[in-house]
């Protein structure tokens, strides 16, 4: 798009109902489009079909509406796609920056010399880069990562610089059973949505390199980041399914007490609403975010939030 205007996002996976941590994205992201002017729009991320709950894209735009949410333009839907994932893939086949890759998972895990658990991942010894190896069939396909350093900008997390060679090698971007990957299909929507502030909990964080480099092999400009600190339970640890979700969370009636949580994800965002809101509707407590969000507040440590203070 030829116009700077800011163009921010909201993301949500309809895997589960909206949690917490999206409550604070969704209000992140939008005080912070709102507060340059900009658009705020909305993307299903339906991408991953099997994990997709039937009905909770639905679940997810009502609970959004009754909190006080106003998204500009069409929602995009990631399972409409996958023509433009395929055009993004096949440039970078032409141009060698991507490959077929014949490797098993339990193949990646014995070649790394690593435990294969099934969790967490090894960096791919990039087997295939020159080719698959005989009597194989491509599985996946995979981006080619350099020797060079990624350097993410954040606007909350500051500058960190990422070795992906190390981390995670060659990466997937058409995975074995068909679907893209999270990492392709994210940038080429922002790419095609023509979003230029990305505004997100920091469990991307560590996806956000292999995205700049997708950006940059595909002549995409890198958004702004800034990375919110995520939400954990009161203790300190993960957050339970239950705990975490909105439309449970702590019994309120969303249409009444809306503002009230929209308050405690500012406050959580380190912003500091008037108590004078206390009261105000999920879309006055948004206005006064729009109006005033101020990204230097934000703190980087996760930490639980509290709805009833
Ligand atoms: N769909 C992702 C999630 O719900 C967010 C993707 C993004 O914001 O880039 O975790």
């Amino acid at each position: 798009p030829e116009n700077r205007c800011v163009v921010g996002r909201f993301a949500p996976s309809p895997t589960g109902p909206l949690h917490l941590g999206s409550l604070v994205a969704a209000v992140g992201s939008y005080a912070m489009a709102k507060r340059a002017g900009g658009l705020w729009l909305l993307r299903m991320e339906d991408l991953d079909t099997p994990r997709v709950v039937p009905g909770m894209a639905d679940d997810m735009f009502r609970t959004l509406e009754t909190l006080g949410f106003a998204w500009d333009g069409e929602v995009m839907w990631q399972s409409r796609r996958a023509d433009a994932y395929s055009a993004a893939l096949e440039r970078l086949l032409a141009t060698g920056e991507a490959y077929p890759c014949g490797c098993s998972r339990a193949e990646i895990a014995r070649a790394a010399s690593a435990p294969h658990d099934g969790e967490g991942e090894v960096a791919y010894p990039n087997i295939c880069r020159n080719g698959l190896q005989p009597g194989k069939e491509p599985r996946s396909y995979r981006v080619k990562v350099g020797s060079e350093p990624i350097v993410v900008r954040d606007l909350v997390m500051g500058e960190k610089r990422y070795d992906l060679a190390q981390i995670c090698g060659d990466f997937v971007v058409k995975r074995a059973d068909g679907l893209f990957a999270y990492q392709l299909a994210v940038v080429v929507d922002d790419a095609d949505q023509g979003v230029n502030q990305v505004v997100r909990g920091a469990d991307l964080l560590s996806s956000t390199p292999r995205q700049i480099l997708l950006q940059s092999l595909l002549d995409y400009e890198t958004p702004v980041y800034a990375h919110l600190p995520l939400v954990t339970a009161t203790g300190g640890g993960k957050l339970s399914k239950r705990d975490n979700a909105v439309s449970l969370a702590v019994g309120l009636d969303l249409a009444v007490e809306g503002g009230r949580l929209i308050l405690a994800a500012l406050r959580f965002l380190g912003q500091r609403p008037p108590e004078s809101l206390a009261g105000s509707c999920g879309k006055e407590v948004l206005a006064w975010g729009a109006a005033n969000f101020d990204i230097t507040l934000v703190p980087t440590a996760s930490a639980p939030l509290s709805v009833h203070s």
